[in-house]
């Protein structure tokens, strides 16, 4: 495995293997690795000659600074974790080298945006697709793998890949969670002992009302949540939604889609958690 820090040299390298008809995966990342990320890169490492990692903590998609600042950042671990997994090549630039100037893009994802994250975190989806696109125009890799933990963001991924008519697959893998359910994230090391031990309601709770929308409506599924996060004094609600897996719009009726899925973001103390449920798979 080589750390790569520049463009210039990734590009030179991955140009060799394409001279020798390697394929290329890609897994973006913001490093602080867990097993979450690492099952990313082992179906990148099953389904590619060559698989690139970037570890890069993205500015632009920070609407908190306090939470850019707060992010955690581990390289020399990430290193470790990702020569084990059979990482070909890491890269880990330097702010400036991803943006030697201000990226003034503006993208436009229509409803896609307007749900979920999108009212919660002003400018966010635009930062990733900046970097995202970016991260693709460098590697230009074949498939790149994202994880279902950040739903939204897939559906904005793909969107981004249809506009720019970028010739590559996008492929999403399944949620990785602790033993006790908790989905894995990099800001769970941010929670404290007490913290930690009530974040792992939020997938109870979502897993309980797989049982629950089993007898009841839609409405009253979305009710069910709500008023089980509500109850909990540490936990502060930012959204549930029950929405159509494509489109991402709020349904009304089990009936009306054959893709839904639960989607909640929650504070838990100060930390801002996010996690989903599918309730019906068109898979
Ligand atoms: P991040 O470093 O948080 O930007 O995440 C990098 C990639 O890993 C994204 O595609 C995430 O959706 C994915 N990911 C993060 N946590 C998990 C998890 N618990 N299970 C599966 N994928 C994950």
């Amino acid at each position: 495995m080589e750390i790569v820090k520049t463009k210039s040299e990734l590009k030179e390298k991955l140009s060799a293997c394409r001279r020798r008809h390697q394929s290329i995966g890609l897994v973006p990342t913001m490093g602080a690795l867990h097993a979450g990320h690492i099952s990313l890169v082992s179906r990148c490492v099953a389904e590619n000659d060559i698989c690139v990692v970037s570890v890069f903590v993205n500015p632009t998609q920070f609407n908190d600074k306090s939470d850019l600042v707060a992010y955690p950042r581990t390289p020399e671990k990430d290193a470790a974790m990702l020569e084990k997994a059979g990482c070909s090549y890491v890269f880990m630039p330097e702010v400036e080298e991803m943006y030697p100037q201000p990226d003034t893009r503006q993208f436009h994802f229509g409803a896609l945006e307007q749900v979920m994250e999108g009212p919660y975190r002003p400018g966010h989806f635009n930062g990733v697709a900046q970097i995202v696109s970016k991260l693709f125009y460098a590697v230009e890799p074949d498939r790149a793998y994202f994880g279902e933990k950040d739903f939204q963001q897939i559906a904005i991924i793909r969107s981004m890949v249809a506009q720019l008519q970028l010739p590559l697959e996008i492929i999403a893998c399944p949620i990785v969670r602790e033993a006790d359910g908790l989905a894995m994230s990099s800001r769970n090391q941010r929670l404290s002992p007490e913290e930690r031990k009530k974040a792992v309601l939020i997938s109870r709770y979502l897993s309980e009302s797989r049982t629950f929308a089993a007898e009841n409506s839609l409405a009253a599924t979305k009710a069910f949540v709500e008023q089980k996060i509500g109850s909990e004094p540490l936990f502060r609600l930012d959204y549930y939604e029950i929405v159509d897996g494509r489109t991402l719009q709020p349904l009304k009726s089990w009936d009306d889609s054959d893709y839904v899925v639960g989607c909640i973001a929650v504070y838990c103390g100060p930390v801002r958690l996010i996690d989903n449920i599918i309730y019906k798979s068109c898979k």
